[in-house]
């Protein structure tokens, strides 16, 4: 991969010192490193076109969180002993509306992953269309096998600190890794008690507390909306596909059931420990009561659909013949062996759910085979659409029903299939989403700090 950022490198000119600052400036960061190197890659003609950005700095404040939170969190385990874990809360752009961006729950978190992650968040929600700007937080404790009292008082400690830098029109929290309804719903009660008021601070609440209908599926579904409407553009659809999904959780199981909808077959799913194969198609209620009611491992899948066969190990999940692969489980989960093998089995169409899920390895042989290839920022933008949607009712005190979430939900992803094919084309690169969702999410953003000067 360091070959790969270096080789991209020298394609920049005009955007090189930038990335040279942010490389020297944050070391030890490789996945923040990662993203900044694709986005800026593919702004190098943005940054010739418009020399009075260049000026104007947008392009090295873009890339400079404007602040990072980080804190301590303590809290007592069902033993009485004492745990200390680390808390974050990356602001990284306001210019078009509160910081708004997920909590990631997973011991793998680091100042690094919340950067990249904020960062692909500036984009990914300006090209919702939505008055959202960039954030990202979380903490290195790892849910899986706590209690829910563990949950709660671990929940209550973040909330504690979080609580001073949030705020329903300053930053806007939602669900990630690891943080589902049940955490948002932890949150939201130590946020209210601290502050004695009822606002919408988080996104991702229940439907009785000012959640909204179809957050839930949100992501999921706007993957496969974004994806059924790029592959309508080339005259092609999900009917008849045979889909490979990974992960098991929120984003892969919404991921599942809308393409099971769209006419595709799903044969095959995973979690962090191995992956499942139905060659009849998966049985996502069997997967919904294994992870989302007993919060079991995937393995289990076998015990119901006896035909279908457990691998352990995440990454042969990608040998599995398949028409469209949507990786839905974590960053660099696809990397260059996976990606040619996806391609020599005839795989040509891939959405990203998960955030940052291809290796830029695998997103060059993706591209240079001519996949249909659907970048996260774009792809999986529907869940924060939604969050944006449910910020919205929130203000008006007032709920849609499930299928007006669902209809704008769906007309948001389609524009931002035509929105990023559009400014793909513009700038001399049809068919390439990745230069079309980095391009039209950064103009917005950098339209809005170039008109409020240079303190932001
Ligand atoms: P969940 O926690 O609900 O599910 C994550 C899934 O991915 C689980 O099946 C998990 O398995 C698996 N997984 C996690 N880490 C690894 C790993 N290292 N290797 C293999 N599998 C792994 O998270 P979400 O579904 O919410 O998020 C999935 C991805 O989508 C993330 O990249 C997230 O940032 C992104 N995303 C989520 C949005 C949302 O609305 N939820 C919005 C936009 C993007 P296990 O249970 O074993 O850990």
């Amino acid at each position: 991969m360091k070959e790969l950022q270096q080789e991209n490198k020298e394609c920049l000119t005009v955007l090189k010192p930038v990335l040279d600052a942010v490389i020297k400036r944050n070391p030890n960061e490789p996945e923040f490193h990662q993203a900044v190197t694709e986005v800026l890659e593919t702004l190098e003609p943005v940054a010739e076109k418009h020399p009075e950005w260049v000026a104007a700095g947008i392009f090295d404040r873009i890339v400079e969180p404007e602040r990072q939170i980080i804190f301590r969190v303590p809290w007592v385990d069902d033993k009485g002993k004492v745990q200390v874990n680390r808390g974050f809360r990356v602001q990284f752009n306001s210019a078009i509306g509160p910081y708004k961006g997920g909590i990631r729950l997973h011991p793998s978190v680091n100042i690094s992953i919340m950067k990249f992650l904020g960062f692909e968040q500036i984009f990914k929600n300006s090209l919702t269309g939505l008055p959202i700007g960039g954030g990202k937080g979380g903490s290195d404790f790892d849910p899986k096998g706590k209690s829910d009292g563990e949950v709660m008082r671990f929940c209550q400690s973040f909330m504690t600190e979080l609580a001073k830098h949030i705020g329903a029109d300053t930053d806007v929290p939602a669900g990630d890794i690891g943080t589902g309804a049940r955490e948002i719903g932890y949150m939201f009660g130590q946020y209210k008690r601290l502050r004695n008021e009822f606002t919408g601070v988080l996104t991702g609440k229940g439907l009785e507390w000012g959640g909204s209908l179809a957050r839930t599926q949100a992501t999921g579904y706007g993957l496969c909306y974004f994806m059924e409407a790029a592959m309508n553009d080339h005259g092609d659809s999900f009917k008849g596909k045979t889909v490979v999904v990974s992960g098991s959780g929120n984003v892969a199981t919404y991921a599942v059931e809308k393409a099971t909808q769209l006419g595709a077959k799903v044969v095959a799913m995973s979690d962090s420990g191995g992956y499942v194969y139905d060659a009849e198609g998966i049985d996502l209620k069997a997967i919904k009561e294994i992870k989302e009611v007993k919060r079991a491992r995937i393995s289990e899948y076998v015990n119901y659909r006896p035909n279908a066969v457990y691998t352990p190990g995440c990454k042969g999940i990608w040998t599995i013949k398949c028409d469209v692969a949507l990786p839905c489980a974590t960053q660099n989960e696809i990397d260059g062996e996976s990606a040619q093998i996806l391609i020599d089995n005839g795989c040509r169409i891939v959405g990203e759910g998960a955030n940052m899920p291809s290796t830029p390895e695998a997103i060059a042989i993706f591209q240079s085979n001519g996949a249909l290839f659907g970048p996260a920022k774009a792809a999986n933008a529907g869940g924060v659409a939604t969050s944006a949607l449910e910020m919205s009712q929130n203000s008006m005190r007032y709920s849609w029903t499930f299928d007006e979430v669902d209809n704008k939900l769906h007309d948001i992803m389609v524009n931002i299939y035509k929105n990023i094919s559009k400014a793909a084309a513009d700038y001399g690169m049809k068919g390439n989403l990745v230069a079309g969702a980095n391009i039209a999410g950064f103009e917005k953003v950098a339209k809005a700090m170039y008109a409020q000067g240079i303190a932001y």
